[in-house]
């Protein structure tokens, strides 16, 4: 992926599932066709344990790090510039604090659709995320208590893209809320949050997903989508419980880069 040729070329839709853990991902694989349709789940460590953490370092231009030992690999897509450090001719370098507002000094529009608390904007702390973006919209039927919680998101979406011209550069983020806890309802009768019950919230938001596909396909650009999860969570392994913490399941999570 020569991020080069990407930026300016194309739409960019970066979609955080946020608390997915990599092995309920990969069971996952063949339930999700619009997220693995072309190709599989690539492992990953995150470079933040919770959703602050992780996002300011992705904003930042770090995304998830390959978990492989051979650095030669370690292809940034993002990196600042004038650092002093030498980058790969296909790393897109920016000249501002963070890759939302480099995109948009490149003509990008910059939409945020939140999902978990740090996306609400109620307190001041939950306004910083969202503050990198253009516009920024959260609904209480975005947020984790609410069992259709992408289909909302996505519609918002949908309702957006009508407002933005075809040929407009776009770079829109959404924070996925729905595999985050709780999620126990997505199995009827579950009464605990699972590796099962995860595994089911992501098979519901893969089936909300597709619409979001399909109205970025329309516009005039391609559109380069990155997908990837922000931290696992743990379910009792080792005796830990939740994420903020550093545990394989926390630490490894999914990564995907496609072409829509
Ligand atoms: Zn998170």
């Amino acid at each position: 992926m020569n991020m080069n040729e990407i930026v300016g070329s194309h739409d960019i839709v970066m979609i955080t599932l946020d608390t997915l853990r990599y092995d309920a991902a990969v069971l996952e694989e063949e339930n999700c066709p619009n997220l693995c349709g072309g190709g599989h789940w690539e492992k990953r460590h995150t470079p933040g344990s919770f959703t602050y953490a992780a996002h300011h370092a992705f904003f930042g231009g770090f995304l998830p790090t390959p978990a492989t030992t051979d650095k030669s690999e370690h292809i940034r897509l993002f990196h600042s510039r004038n650092t002093g450090m030498r980058t790969h001719p296909h790393t897109w370098l920016f000249d501002t604090p963070d890759i939302v507002s480099g995109l948009q000094a490149e003509g990008y529009r910059t939409i945020c659709i939140g999902g978990v608390i740090f996306f609400t904007k109620k307190v001041a702390l939950a306004k910083v995320l969202p503050s990198y973006f253009q516009q920024s919209f959260w609904r209480m039927t975005f947020g984790v208590t609410n069992p259709r919680s992408t289909e909302h998101q996505v519609n918002h979406a949908l309702r957006l893209l009508e407002q933005v011209e075809r040929n407009e550069r776009l770079f829109l983020f959404l924070n996925v809320s729905a595999i985050h806890g709780p999620n126990h309802y997505y199995v009827p009768g579950a009464r605990r949050d699972s590796v099962e019950t995860q595994r089911a919230a992501l098979r519901y938001v893969d089936g909300e997903l597709g619409r979001l596909f399909a109205a970025m396909r329309k516009r005039e650009r391609p559109v380069l989508c990155l997908v990837f999860s922000d931290h696992g969570t743990a379910y009792g392994e080792d005796g830990y419980e939740g994420h903020r913490l550093a545990h394989e399941v926390v630490w490894n999570v999914p990564y995907r880069e496609f072409i829509l």
